[in-house]
């Protein structure tokens, strides 16, 4: 099977599920029911029995699912064992976080190389990035692929324009412009004031519906 032959939904769980299951099998678990798996990580069983068919997972009645052969293809199909290298630009009060955070938990993802236009920033590590001038950028970016975005928003697309002609093909965007891109570039918007009004207006709309 490859990847595009699971739907998105299902592949953006699939994170979850790697990392549970990489915890129950660090200790000692050989197998897990879907019960298990959906009391803790709050997925509805049948959704999980769904997804995993798509893995080639079937689970036996009374025995569940082999968390070994689940995690090998998680492994497989997140490019666990490949490094994707991360460059950030902005190292404000949101990007200096993420360079402190540096995403210790996923092993395929970290960030390696930071850029700032501030001269005050530059040319010291933060974690164990090096900061980097951002006029310098092209110098820097050989095989990283991905970028994080933390920058303000009026400098957004122009620095967007410059990775994608260095190319990045994957881009995390914090700040809230709307970005012109080339198809072949995947990008995702996380704009935290967005999602934290969202939540107040479910809270207070929504109360009693999931
Ligand atoms: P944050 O929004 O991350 O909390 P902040 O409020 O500390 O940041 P901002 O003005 O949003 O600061 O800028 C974020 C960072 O982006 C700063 O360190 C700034 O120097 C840097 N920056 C601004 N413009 C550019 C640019 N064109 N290229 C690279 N870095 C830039």
């Amino acid at each position: 099977m490859t990847k595009h032959s699971i739907p998105q939904a299902t592949a953006k769980r699939l994170p979850l599920y790697y990392r549970f299951l990489n915890n129950l099998s660090h200790q000692g678990k050989t197998r897990v029911s879907s019960k298990e798996l959906s009391e803790a990580i709050k997925v509805n069983p049948a959704t999980i029995r769904r997804d995993f068919s798509y893995f080639g997972a079937l689970g036996k009645k009374g025995y569940g699912y082999n968390v070994e052969y689940l995690l090998e293809f998680f492994k497989n199909t997140l490019n666990q064992d490949e490094l994707t290298k991360v460059a950030l630009i902005g190292v404000g009060n949101l990007g200096t976080a993420f360079l402190k955070y540096n995403f210790t938990r996923n092993n395929n993802t970290k960030i390696v190389k930071a850029f700032d236009r501030s001269k005050k920033k530059v040319n010291k590590k933060i974690g164990s990035v090096p900061v980097y001038h951002i006029d310098d950028i092209e110098k820097h970016l050989a095989g990283v692929e991905v970028a994080i975005l933390t920058v303000p928003q009026a400098e957004a697309q122009e620095i967007t324009d410059r990775l994608v002609a260095e190319g990045i093909t994957g881009i995390l965007n914090f700040t809230p412009a709307r970005l012109t891109l080339p198809d072949h570039v995947r990008i995702h918007h996380i704009d935290l004031s967005v999602e934290l009004q969202s939540l107040v207006y479910f809270m207070n709309h929504y109360s009693n519906e999931k």
